[in-house]
Formats: C-alpha cells, structure tokens, sequence
C-alpha cells in the first residue's frame, strides 16, 4: 500500500523545515517537532543495500554510507553534527543529549542505549531501524524530545514508558505530549513462537497476538500503544504511520523479509517546533 505521504516528486525548496517532501523521508501529518523517517529511496549502495543505508554496521562501504548521511541530512536540513544516535542494545536504558554534548553527534563512543531524550534547542535524536518499531515523542509546551527503537525486547520492557518517564522528570505533562510511531513489520508479516506470543498476550492482552493460519502473529504497535497510554498518554496523541516495513520492499528494508541481510533506516525527532502557534498544530 503507498500512502500519499510519498511525493516522489521531490520539493525541497520549501523555506519551512515542518513540512519536508522528499522521496527520503516519510512524515507524520501532525506531529509538533520537526521529524522524519528514512525510507530507502535516494541513496548510493547497492544490491540488498541499495540505496539510502544508513547503518554502519551492515557490511556497507564505509564512503556510501557517509555519503547516504550527508545526502539525508540535507534533505532534512539537518545539521550532521546535531544528529545524535545511541549503540542499540534492545534493552531499556536512555542517554540524555544535555548541553555539554550538543554538536558532538558523530563522536565516539556512543553511549549503549535504546532511547534519547533531550530538551537542548536544535538538537537532534535519531534511532535506527529495519523492522523495530521507532517512536519518536515530543512536548510542544515543555519543548522537550525523545526517539525510541522498539523491538519486542523494548516493547516488552515498555522502553516507550521509559521515555515518557524520563520527559515527565524534565517537567513534561504526559497528557501534552504527542506521539509519532513509524514505518515497522506490522501484524500482517510479524509471525513468532508461541512461547513470545503468550509473554505478549500476559502482559499486553490477548487482543495484540493474531492467530493466522495457526501461527500467532504479534502486533507491536498495538503493544506500545497500551503501554504508551498506561504512561499517561492519550489515545488521540498518538499517531501511526501505516506502511509495514515487511510489505514494501521499494521503500523499506526488512530484516526479517531480507534474512538479515538488508540496511538501515533512521528516525529523527529534533527539538525544533517550527509548527508551534499556527495550522492545526497548537
Ligand atoms: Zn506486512
């Protein structure tokens, strides 16, 4: 399913960085921070990787990458150097982006974590992904940010709790902030042992396991969204890209369509609210 989000005719000489249509990122229609959300169109690697990989550890040539980066960065009109990332370890832990590291996104080492939160103007917070679910969470009052990767691992642990705990410390309101969940395998595509698929039905509910052909089929982002309303969040804040990582290989890569051998996406949220006080963001 393509989504009209898609402009594959690209404009990028819009003078407002909220609203950024290009083939290299998908957006969220309401969203207060200035986001996005790779796709894999637009870039220079090839075969499985082809083309706008932008993960470093996936047997890239070290050069496409870089130049992947710089290409999404500018299409983003994002600083590379505010780009923040994390190592990626699937558990629960976040890294706090605080004004004494801001600008120094491409310095190793990077922290292991799974979310990032910051509330220092301008910096930006990225997570990778290829089929993990990313969320990215914003405080137009507080002006305050998180991303998160969420794979089952984190949603078990509720990671996106974690986040909405960690913006609450800084003075956020959870019911005032607002929520972007991304493209991810879906219930569609996302098969699991029975053992996986009862942990989910105890914690979460029965409703986020679908039974297909016999074999249960997990839906995370119904998962993260309990937790996410759990934490205060409300339902309405809440928005979910629609496209499956799994079912688009023109757009995505899919770690588990692929066997693993495929590339990565990033999600980005910056503590940036160019929308604030106008449109139908308030
Ligand atoms: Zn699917």
């Amino acid at each position: 399913m393509l989504d009209l989000q898609v402009l594959d005719a690209t404009c990028q000489n819009t003078s407002d960085p909220e609203i950024m249509e290009n083939e290299l990122w998908r957006t969220a229609r309401d969203f207060p921070a200035h986001h996005g959300f790779s796709t894999r169109k637009g870039g220079v690697s090839e075969g499985p990787l082809a083309s706008l990989n932008l993960g470093r550890s996936v047997g890239d040539a070290p050069e496409r990458v870089e130049e992947n980066l710089r290409r999404a960065c500018a299409a983003a009109r994002l600083d590379v150097d505010d780009l923040h990332t994390v190592s990626q370890v699937h558990g629960a832990a976040l890294h706090e982006v605080t004004a004494r590291l801001r600008g120094q996104g491409r310095r190793p080492p990077r922290p292991e974590a799974d979310a990032l939160h910051t509330a220092e103007p301008g910096a930006a917070l990225a997570v990778q992904v290829a089929d993990c679910v990313p969320i990215l969470v914003a405080d137009p009052e507080g002006r305050r940010v998180a991303a998160v990767h969420s794979g089952w691992r984190g949603t078990l642990a509720e990671i996106a709790a974690r986040a909405v705990e960690a913006l609450a410390g800084g003075g956020s309101r959870p019911e005032a902030l607002r929520v972007a969940i991304g493209p991810s395998i879906r219930v569609c595509c996302y098969v699991v042992g029975q053992d996986l698929a009862d942990r989910f039905r105890e914690r979460f509910g029965p409703e986020v396991v679908v039974e297909e052909d016999g074999r249960p089929h997990l839906d995370l982002v119904r998962a993260i969204r309990g937790t996410l309303q759990r934490a205060g969040v409300p339902e309405a804040a809440v928005e979910v890209l629609p496209d499956c990582t799994s079912c688009e290989p023109a757009l995505y890569y899919s770690h588990r369509r692929d066997g693993g051998i495929t590339g990565r996406h990033l999600a980005f949220v910056a503590c940036s609210f160019p929308g604030e006080g106008r449109g139908p963001v308030s």
